[in-house]
C-alpha cells in the first residue's frame, strides 16, 4: 500500500468519526462518546496528513512543521487548561479567527506558487489555471470575512467594544456592495490573476467581515457566533480545495452544514430571519437601546425571606443565565434544587435557548452540578406551566427574561421569545445591581408587584438561603 492510499484510508476512517461525533454531541447522554469520537478523528487525520507530508519536504522543512506544531498544541493545551466556563465563547470565537486566517495564507500561498510562478512544476493551464484562480478568490474571500468577523464578535464577547449594533448609513448596501465587488473582482482575478486585484479583493473581505459582525446587536450575538463557526467551516473547505486534502473539505462541510443548521435553529428559536442575520442585521433598522424610560421602584428582599417563601412554595421553577456561570453558582443551585425536592416541593428548570453566552451553556453547567436531566426544561416546555408556579427563581439571567421582548415593539430584542416568568406567583431575581444584561436594554420585570431583589453574587446568596431553609 502506498503512502498516500494509506492516508485516504485514514481519511475516510476519520471522517466517519467525525460525523459519529456529531451525531454524539446532539445528546446529553452521548455527548461524552461524541467527544472521543471527535477526539479520535482528529488524532487519525493529523497523523495520516503529516505521515504523507513527510514524504516530499525536507529535513529542514520538516523541522520547521514539528516545532510549529509543538508550539501550537503547547498554547492550545495552555489555554484550554486555564479558560473559565465564562470565557469559552470568546475563545470559541479567537479559534474561528485562526481558520479564516488560515485560509487567508493558504490562498495567498496558493497564489504565489502557481498564479505568479514561485513554483515552474505547480504551473497551470487552460482551464484549471481558471478553476485554481477562482478557488484563490473565494478562499481568500470566506477567509477574510471569518477572520475579521471572528475578531469582532471576539471583542464584543470579551465586552472590549460595545455590542450595540454599529448603524452606518446606508450598511446594507454597503454589504450588497461589497458583494457585487468580490464577485466583479473574482472574475477579473479568473481571467488576469494579478496582485494588485488579490490584494483589493482580500481588504474587501476583511472589511465585510468586521462590517458584518459589528452591524449585529447585542442580542443576536448568538447566531453570529454560530454563523462564524460555519464560515469557518466554509473556509476550510475552501483551504481543502487548494491544498487537494480530500478530508479538510469533508469536515470544513461538515463543520459549515452542522454550523449553518445551528444557525437557522438559533434564528427561529429567537423568531429572526436567518437571512437578515447572515446579511449582517439587515431589515433591524432603527432600534435603538431603551435605558431612560423610567419604570418605577424595585422591591429589595432578604435572602431570609427568600428562604420563607421558598418554604411555603408548592412548586418552584429555576431560570438560570449569565450570572449563573460568572457566579459559578450551579453547585449551590444544585444543593437548594435537591433541598428543596426533599421537602417535597417540585424544582424545574427552565432554559432559555441563548441563556448565558453559548449554545448549551446552562445545560452544561447544570450537568457539571448533576442536576437530573430530567428537571431541566426547554423554554417551550416550561412556559405554559409559569403562570401556576409559585416561585421563579431568577438566576443570573436578565435579557431572556425581558418581558419588553413581547411587550414593547420599540425594543432592540423585540420579537424575541423569553422566559413568562412574570406569569408567576412570585418573582425572586439574583443579580448584583441594576444593570442591564448583554442586550443593554433595561428590564421591566425587575419593577413588577410580584418582582422580589435579591442583590448580590449569585453563589453567595443561594448558600445564604441554603442556610436559612
Ligand atoms: P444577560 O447577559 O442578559 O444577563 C446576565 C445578568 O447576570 C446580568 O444582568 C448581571 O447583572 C447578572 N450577573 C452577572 N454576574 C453575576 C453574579 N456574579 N451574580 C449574580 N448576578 C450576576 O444573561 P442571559 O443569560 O439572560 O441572556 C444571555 C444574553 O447573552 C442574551 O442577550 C443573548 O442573546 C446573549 N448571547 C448569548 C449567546 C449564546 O450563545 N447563548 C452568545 C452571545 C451572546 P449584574 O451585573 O447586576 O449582576
Amino acid at each position: 500500500m502506498t503512502a498516500a492510499s494509506a492516508a485516504a484510508a485514514a481519511y475516510i476512517v476519520a471522517a466517519l468519526l467525525f460525523i459519529l461525533s456529531l451525531a454524539g454531541l446532539s445528546k446529553h447522554e452521548t455527548a461524552k462518546p461524541g467527544n472521543v469520537f471527535g477526539i479520535a478523528g482528529m488524532a487519525i487525520a493529523l497523523i495520516a496528513t503529516v505521515g504523507l507530508v513527510v514524504q516530499d519536504i525536507s529535513g529542514t522543512s520538516l523541522l520547521l512543521l514539528v516545532v510549529a506544531v509543538l508550539i501550537g498544541a503547547a498554547i492550545g493545551l495552555w489555554r484550554a487548561r486555564v479558560v473559565e466556563m465564562t470565557g469559552i465563547p470568546e475563545l470559541i470565537a479567537l479559534l474561528h479567527s485562526f481558520v479564516g486566517l488560515a485560509a487567508v495564507l493558504v490562498g495567498w500561498n496558493g497564489y504565489l506558487e502557481v498564479e505568479a510562478g514561485g513554483d515552474p512544476s505547480a504551473a497551470l493551464t487552460g482551464s484549471e489555471a481558471g478553476i485554481h484562480s477562482g478557488e484563490v478568490a473565494v478562499g481568500v474571500f470566506i477567509g477574510a470575512v471569518t477572520f475579521t468577523g471572528s475578531i469582532v464578535a471576539y471583542l464584543k464577547l470579551a465586552a472590549k467594544i460595545k455590542s450595540n449594533p454599529l448603524m452606518l448609513p446606508g450598511r446594507n448596501w454597503l454589504n450588497l456592495g461589497a458583494l457585487l465587488a468580490f464577485v466583479i473582482l473574482t472574475v477579473v482575478f479568473v481571467i488576469e490573476p494579478t496582485l494588485p486585484v488579490l490584494a483589493v479583493l482580500t481588504v474587501l473581505a476583511l472589511a465585510l467581515g468586521w462590517h458584518l459582525v459589528a452591524s449585529i446587536g447585542g442580542g443576536d450575538m448568538p447566531v453570529v457566533v454560530s454563523m462564524l463557526n460555519s464560515y469557518s467551516g466554509w473556509a476550510a473547505a475552501a483551504a481543502g480545495f487548494l491544498l487537494s486534502n480530500d478530508l479538510l473539505i469533508i469536515t470544513g462541510a461538515l463543520v459549515g452544514s452542522s454550523g449553518a443548521y445551528l444557525s437557522y435553529i438559533m434564528c427561529k428559536a429567537m423568531n429572526r430571519s436567518f437571512i437578515s442575520v447572515i446579511a449582517g442585521g439587515f431589515g433591524n433598522e432603527g432600534s435603538a437601546a431603551s435605558g431612560d424610560v423610567d419604570y418605577g421602584e424595585h422591591t429589595e428582599i432578604s435572602a431570609e425571606d427568600a428562604a420563607e417563601l421558598l418554604r411555603e412554595a408548592d412548586s418552584v421553577v429555576i431560570t438560570p443565565g449569565y450570572g449563573m456561570a460568572v457566579a459559578q453558582a450551579q453547585g449551590a443551585v444544585a444543593e437548594l434544587t435537591r433541598k428543596l425536592t426533599d421537602r417535597g416541593v417540585q424544582v424545574r428548570f427552565g432554559i432559555h435557548p441563548v441563556a448565558g453566552r453559548l449554545p448549551g451553556h446552562m445545560n452544561v453547567l447544570l450537568a457539571e452540578a448533576k442536576v437530573p436531566y430530567d428537571v431541566v426544561l426547554e423554554m417551550d416546555e416550561i412556559n405554559d406551566d409559569l403562570a401556576a408556579t409559585s416561585v421563579v427563581l431568577v438566576i443570573g439571567a436578565n435579557d431572556t427574561v425581558n418581558p419588553s421582548a413581547s411587550e414593547d415593539p420599540g425594543s432592540p430584542i423585540a420579537g424575541m421569545p423569553v422566559l413568562r416568568v412574570w406569569e408567576a406567583e412570585r418573582v425572586v431575581v439574583f443579580k448584583r445591581s441594576m444593570n442591564t444584561g448583554y442586550a443593554g436594554v433595561q428590564n421591566p420585570l425587575f419593577f413588577r408587584d410580584n418582582s422580589r431583589m435579591l442583590f448580590g453574587d449569585a453563589r453567595e446568596r443561594v448558600e445564604d438561603i441554603l442556610r436559612s431553609l
